[in-house]
């Protein structure tokens, strides 16, 4: 019942019982939890089951019962205690009650039965008086109560004066503020015809003019929409809908949005809706002197409806601008200056601005704040990633230079040593050829570093275009590359058969190139056995080569595909450490992941996942 007034007595008419403990059981449920003495009034014959409905509800019925938090009570010790119902003695007896209860909990809840109205032969006078006091003892008490009535065991005719006497009802499960209520002191006066009519012509008026008013908002809130949502204008246009909107449903000259920044007493004009001389576009004032202050202190809306009346009359933007009404929201820009976003006009209003037109203008606020934000996120994307393409490049090229440049040097040093090596032949001492043959070595080492460094410079800008690859010719390929090897070592490669995936050929050879002759050197001590399999995952293939090989411990799983990080000494294992930091490049540029699975000991599997073909145009 927020911001509704609501009195604390109800009543509730039910249809079945399942009806009425779907309203009772929480009623009574939150009572409890809430620290409050809860009473149901029964008849004696209806006890047993009431405690099971509410059983059925939830509650822990047994343990209320002992704490006393939860008291049922019947009819005949309460209503009808003396015999016959006595309204006076009837309240008296609920004050107590309340006294009592509140004495000891958080408040008074009551839940009664009202059919004992029936068999006590109470007047709808009397009873109406009654429900007249009751209004009166509950609401200045912390106490709450729920009359209820069974429709089937009333007539109409009771029930509808049981409508017209609450000012709340629940009925099918739902609390209605009721229209047809009437004041019990003006239902029993003598010109109850009067009022009665008074009553009706007045709700009828405040119905409709609820629902105009409705309506009204959705049409707002419906073009407000469709501007914010029109996929062909921009933020500017969008900006001035807006202010055209807002005029209208405010009835205000015109719309405008300003930067703002209190710290520094600053304001300065960004946007305003059509043609002004004075005010344009870089207009600046001391945020002080601008109704803008307003909601800047607040940090939401603010409103100023008269400035003689409210006591702006001295700010700068009434006395030289002329701004004589005013409704504005603040916005708090993460990223960007803060905004003003207002409506104004030169004419006071007669009448303050109204919650919904407050909220109308916040919606809108929102708005642009998120497009602003949005804005100020993406051009801060965008610029990062200026900045990474960037330095990508530069690295990418000075990878190249570097290598490229070094096999010249390189390539006359190992000839000039191939040179001495030939001409010097067998004159040399056993000690000088065998540093000759390091410094070849070393030469030889180098070159291939050198290769693998530009290969991995390469794999972005020398790529070809991806397209449909076969797996299956690729790893053919491989095989046959790799077959004296495979032969010499007694290795056994098997392979099922493999998609189409969308892929650089080239590059996918070099990739499986390499998982491959790792899979043949790190094998251990027994042969090579080794598997290529592939499974499908969503729309990509994972595509993996096991080994039963020497195994990667788990802290180094991420290291190996770093560029030049080996395991192992040269003297175990030769290698130049490049080729899985080619693999992951390479896998990188084709939209996938490269990733190892390894027991120790037992074998390594390399996983990477590669798009499914593009199907054929
Ligand atoms: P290289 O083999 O030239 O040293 P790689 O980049 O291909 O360089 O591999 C990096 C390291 O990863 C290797 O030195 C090795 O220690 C480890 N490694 C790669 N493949 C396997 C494998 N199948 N089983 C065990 N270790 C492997």
């Amino acid at each position: 019942m927020d911001g509704d007034f609501c009195n604390d007595h109800f009543a509730l008419i039910y249809e079945s019982r399942s009806d009425q403990f779907a309203a009772i059981a929480p009623f009574i449920r939150q009572g409890l939890e809430r620290g409050e003495r809860c009473m149901y009034v029964v008849g004696e014959d209806e006890a047993t089951e009431v405690r099971s409905a509410l059983r059925n509800g939830g509650i822990d019925v047994d343990a209320a019962l002992e704490s006393g938090a939860l008291v049922i009570e019947t009819i005949e010790n309460t209503y009808l205690k003396t015999g016959s119902f006595d309204a006076d003695e009837m309240m008296d007896r609920y004050a107590e009650i309340i006294e009592e209860a509140t004495a000891d909990y958080e408040a008074f809840r009551l839940a009664a039965e009202m059919s004992w109205i029936l068999e006590a032969e109470v007047s709808v006078e009397e009873s109406m008086a009654y429900e007249s006091k009751v209004n009166a003892l509950f609401d200045d008490e912390d106490a709450i109560a729920v009359c209820q009535y069974d429709r089937d065991r009333f007539p109409p005719t009771v029930l509808r004066d049981v409508v017209r006497v609450h000012p709340h009802l629940i009925y099918d499960n739902t609390v209605c503020h009721n229209f047809y209520y009437t004041p019990p002191e003006e239902f029993c006066g003598p010109n109850q015809p009067r009022h009665e009519l008074d009553r009706m012509l007045g709700t009828l008026l405040d119905r409709t003019e609820a629902k105009t008013e409705l309506q009204e908002r959705e049409r707002y809130q419906q073009r407000q929409n469709e501007i914010i949502s029109d996929p062909d204008s921009s933020f500017e246009e969008k900006l001035q809908d807006l202010f055209d909107l807002g005029s209208e449903r405010f009835d205000l000259e015109l719309g405008g949005m300003a930067r703002v920044d209190p710290d520094d007493d600053r304001f300065e004009l960004e946007y305003v809706s059509g043609d002004h001389n004075r005010f344009e576009p870089g207009v600046e004032l001391p945020l002080s002197e601008t109704f803008c202050a307003l909601p800047a202190e607040t940090g939401s809306t603010a409103s100023v409806a008269d400035p003689d009346v409210d006591g702006y009359a001295d700010l700068e933007s009434c006395r030289e601008f002329g701004v004589r009404a005013y409704l504005g929201t603040y916005l708090e820009i993460d990223g960007g200056s803060d905004r003003a976003f207002a409506f104004v006009d030169s004419d006071a209003r007669n009448e303050p601005f109204s919650d919904d037109e407050h909220a109308f203008l916040q919606s809108m606020g929102q708005w642009v704040k998120y497009e602003l934000e949005q804005h100020h996120r993406e051009r801060e994307l965008e610029r990062t990633i200026d900045r990474l393409e960037e330095s990508n490049e530069r690295l990418e090229q000075f990878a190249y230079a570097a290598s490229h440049d070094l096999q010249e040097p390189l390539r006359m040093v190992s000839s000039y040593l191939q040179l001495i090596e030939r001409r010097t032949g067998d004159d040399l001492s056993e000690e000088l050829r065998e540093f000759l043959s390091f410094a070849v070595d070393g030469a030889e080492r180098m070159r291939r570093m050198i290769e693998g460094l530009l290969a991995y410079s390469r794999v972005e800008t020398r790529g070809e275009p991806l397209e449909p690859v076969e797996l299956d010719e690729v790893v053919e390929d491989v095989r046959e590359n790799l077959q004296v090897r495979l032969d010499e070592t007694d290795a056994e490669l098997s392979v099922e058969p493999l998609p189409r995936v969308q892929g650089d050929g080239n590059q996918l050879r070099q990739l499986l190139q390499n998982l491959l002759s790792n899979a043949i050197k790190y094998s251990g001590e027994t042969p090579p056995r080794i598997e290529v399999t592939a499974e499908r995952d969503g729309t990509m293939w994972e595509l993996s080569v096991r080994d039963e090989g020497i195994g990667i411990e788990d802290d180094a799983r991420e290291r190996i595909f770093d560029i030049f990080d080996r395991l192992h000494g040269r003297e175990e294992y030769d290698g130049t450490g490049i080729g899985l930091a080619l693999c992951e490049r390479i896998v990188e540029r084709h939209g996938g992941e490269i990733w190892v699975e390894s027991e120790p000991g037992e074998g390594s599997t390399f996983s990477v996942t590669l798009r499914k073909a593009a199907p054929a145009e």
